[in-house]
């Protein structure tokens, strides 16, 4: 015990010019790489040697930080996700800005607990939530929430739909019910609002999939039919989960039609929108995504379609009252106060599940301010000019196939120069996107689609130019046709 008697200490530097010198270097170092991040590689394959590196032990000893920030550069910042490269297409994945990060970077220096208090953050995370009903033409007297990502957005108002159905829910739970809660979506929707079905007691059974069309939109005959069934057997239709650009294809169920059922029906209209309903702010997009404004709620991610850097989605609900209901609590340690630290504004806790949480909102308040929002919507326009360009390439492209016609940002080909069949091309286009990878040639990702493997290329990043997709289907095509030699030559069997 005696060495730690009259021996306080703390965690901030013993030199702060050391730490403020190598601060400077890191934001030189960050910005350099951004800069010439269009000529690195857009992925990396991990040497062992540098996965080894990540099982040591927990460190007992100090470390000097300008040798962990050289471990960073060595081992950590190489073998990036890729995702801030101009050739980066794969799954929904953002690409961030510089001054994004920088106001990460101020958050998290100030390190505002945005829960609870009497504190500016508090009052910029409501002014971003008021941009975001903006964004989307949302009524201003909605309410929302900031969150990690759309998988939590998505449960966030899967919880208020829930206990929407009856006061008695959080008291006594679902076994309340006379009968069973069923949810429906198309068999395209996200796998995160089958996780979510599942969490708040539902199970995957009180979750109807619904067929989709040819162009991967919800099936209304079935959907309609299906909610009959249930009616008639007693169950409980309480949710839609309408898609605003499903993540397969970028497909947009028909949100009038799903609002009139929803209506006729008196059940809650969610609407998953992860990146598509940032489309609502393009001409092309405009009117069929005019439904958002009516909807009971709706989730979307900032750090997909706004370019934001991780981590930040976002919900929204039509009526505060319901989405409060579903979350708060009167404890006497959170209680508001008349003045004081404690006099701000209600506990962010009344309205989800975190209570503990980071200043997210200044990375949208920053880079709002930085570009304005006339900026975003050429981009995300720009995106979806790129999509349908790429389509059009291929589609001219004699070894090139679209599988689906491109509705959104999304573009979905295989390599096919006939002759073969749709297992030998699943086995080629796999192998093909493989070393896609390793080559560093792009990296779009991949699904199935009736069967067929499908290079999938989902353009969310403001670094793209169309001479990368043009680079892409170039690399396409070479290394296809190297596959062919080698399946000549049976070095790879197809
Ligand atoms: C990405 C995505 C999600 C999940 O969002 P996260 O932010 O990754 O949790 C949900 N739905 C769709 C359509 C998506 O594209």
């Amino acid at each position: 015990m005696k060495e730690y008697l009259g021996n306080e200490e703390g965690l901030d530097p013993s030199d702060w010019e050391e730490t403020r010198a190598l601060g400077h270097r890191m934001v030189d170092d960050m910005i350099d790489h951004i800069a010439n991040i269009a000529a690195t590689p857009v992925w990396s394959p991990i040497p062992d040697m540098v996965k080894d590196s990540f099982k040591e032990v927990i460190p007992k000893s100090p470390t000097d930080i300008a040798v962990i920030y050289e471990d960073f550069k060595k081992n950590i910042l190489p073998y990036s996700l890729g995702n801030i490269n101009p050739r980066f297409f794969s799954w929904v994945i953002g690409t961030g800005t510089v001054f994004g990060g920088l106001a990460d970077m101020l958050a998290s220096i100030v390190n505002n607990n945005v829960a609870i208090g009497d504190h500016s953050a508090l009052y910029v995370d409501q002014q971003v939530i008021n941009w975001c009903k903006e964004i989307l033409n949302f009524p201003s007297s909605g309410s929302g929430l900031l969150v990690s990502s759309a998988s939590i957005a998505n449960i966030t108002a899967l919880i208020v739909a829930r206990n929407a159905v009856s006061a008695d829910i959080r008291k006594k739970g679902i076994h309340s019910l006379k009968g069973r809660l069923t949810a429906y979506c198309s068999t395209e929707t996200h796998n995160c609002i089958s996780k979510a079905i599942e969490i708040i007691g539902l199970g995957t059974e009180g979750l109807r999939k619904i067929p989709v069309n040819d162009d991967m939109t919800i099936n209304i005959e079935v959907l309609k039919s299906t909610i009959k069934k249930d009616r008639d057997s007693g169950n409980i239709p309480f949710c839609i989960i309408g898609n605003a650009g499903t993540v397969n294809t970028g497909a947009t169920d028909s949100l009038d039609e799903l609002l009139e059922i929803a209506w006729q029906e008196k059940i809650w209209l969610h609407i998953d929108g992860a990146f598509g309903a940032l489309a609502k702010l393009t001409p092309r997009f405009k009117d069929q995504l005019k439904g958002l404004e009516k909807v009971d709620s709706v989730a979307f991610d900032l750090h997909k379609w706004m370019y934001m850097p991780y981590e930040i989605g976002c919900v929204l609900f039509k009526n505060p009252e319901l989405h409060k209901a579903a979350f708060s609590g009167e404890v006497n340690y959170l209680a508001a106060h008349e003045r004081g630290l404690a006099g701000g504004p209600e506990t962010i806790s009344n309205y989800g599940m975190e209570l503990s949480r980071g200043f997210k909102a200044l990375k949208v308040w920053m880079s709002l301010r930085e570009h304005g929002i006339e900026k975003y919507k050429r981009l995300i326009n720009q995106n979806i000019d790129q999509a349908f360009y790429l389509g059009g390439q291929i589609t001219q492209m004699e070894d090139l196939e679209l599988l689906i016609p491109v509705t959104m940002n999304i573009v979905c080909y295989r390599y096919n120069p006939g002759g073969h069949s749709e297992e030998e091309l699943n086995i080629m286009n796999k192998e093909l996107l493989m070393r896609m990878h390793e080559q560093a040639v792009a990296a779009p990702s991949y699904t199935i689609l009736k069967g067929a493997y499908a290079i999938r290329v989902a353009i969310t990043n403001h670094r793209t130019r169309k001479n990368d997709l043009d680079t892409m289907l170039q690399g396409t095509l070479r290394i296809g046709k190297q596959l062919l030699q080698e399946a000549e030559r049976m070095t790879f069997k197809i």
